[in-house]
């Protein structure tokens, strides 16, 4: 369970989260939506420790993780982050997705093993030895998730992982980010600008804006009964 409480980040003077409230349970899948600017990735970064809030915090099972920073590298075990743009990507697919179980110090037949079911999962099987160069933009994002689950973290952390996806992409990752919460049961923290994403994905949306959450909800919830105008606004319904 990952708890936000009164979570606020100033960069100088601008104050991007003011007051940021929200649960996230054990296994659901909770899409934070708002508008470009609206603190998105700054709050999915304070969550994986990336960046600590200027108030407030945050729990991990009880726990305050930025407290103690003798303690970071094992929260952040526990958690892994896809981003909008895959990260540097000069090693072919196999070491790509092989980071974080040689930080484990997992034995290579193991590793060699975890990464043939990853590759399973997100249908690129043979893709060991390919290159980046020669991945498109989609399955550039699917081996991101692959090397994101395959040390089977506990909070799947992933900010606007389809922004730079064509349609056809993006129903790639979402269909995968649906079955891998379905299989593994992963808490999954997504961030998105496209509404329907959430609708599409998320058990729970939280709509931020200026710097906290206007509405926390189910998609149905919150399309039945915006909180207000801003929201409603927002997730395109006129009022
Ligand atoms: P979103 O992901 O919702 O688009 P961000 O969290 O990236 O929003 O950014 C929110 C605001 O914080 C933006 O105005 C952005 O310019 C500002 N911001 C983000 N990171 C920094 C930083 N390191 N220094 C200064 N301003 C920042
Ligand atoms: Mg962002």
């Amino acid at each position: 369970m990952i708890e936000i409480e009164h979570v606020a980040k100033k960069f100088g003077d601008k104050e991007v989260l003011r007051d940021v409230n929200a649960v996230i349970r054990d296994g659901e899948i909770f899409a934070i939506i708002g508008p470009s600017g609206s603190g998105k990735s700054t709050l999915l970064r304070i969550i994986n420790l990336l960046d600590r809030p200027s108030g407030g915090r945050v729990l991990l099972d009880g726990e305050d993780i930025h407290a103690e920073r003798n303690q970071a590298l094992s929260y952040r075990r526990k958690m892994a982050m896809v981003f909008q743009k895959p990260a540097a990507f000069n090693e072919n697919v196999y070491e790509n997705i092989a980071i974080g179980l040689r930080m484990r110090h997992l034995p290579e037949p193991a590793i060699r093993q975890k990464i043939e079911e990853a590759l399973e999962v997100i249908g690129l099987t043979g893709y060991e030895k390919r290159r980046a160069k020669t991945l498109s933009g989609g399955e550039m994002q699917r081996v991101a998730l692959a090397r994101a689950i395959v040390t089977e973290p506990a909070v799947l952390l992933m900010d606007e992982p389809t922004a730079n996806l064509d349609p056809v992409s993006t129903a790639a990752i979402e269909d995968l980010v649906l079955q891998i919460n379905r299989k593994f049961g992963q808490t999954v923290v997504i961030s998105t600008h496209d509404m329907l994403q959430g609708q599409r994905l998320a058990h729970r949306i939280g709509v931020m804006m200026d710097g906290v959450f206007s509405q926390i909800g189910t998609p149905r919830e919150v399309f039945a009964m915006p909180k207000n105008k801003h929201v409603a606004r927002f997730i395109g319904i006129e009022n």
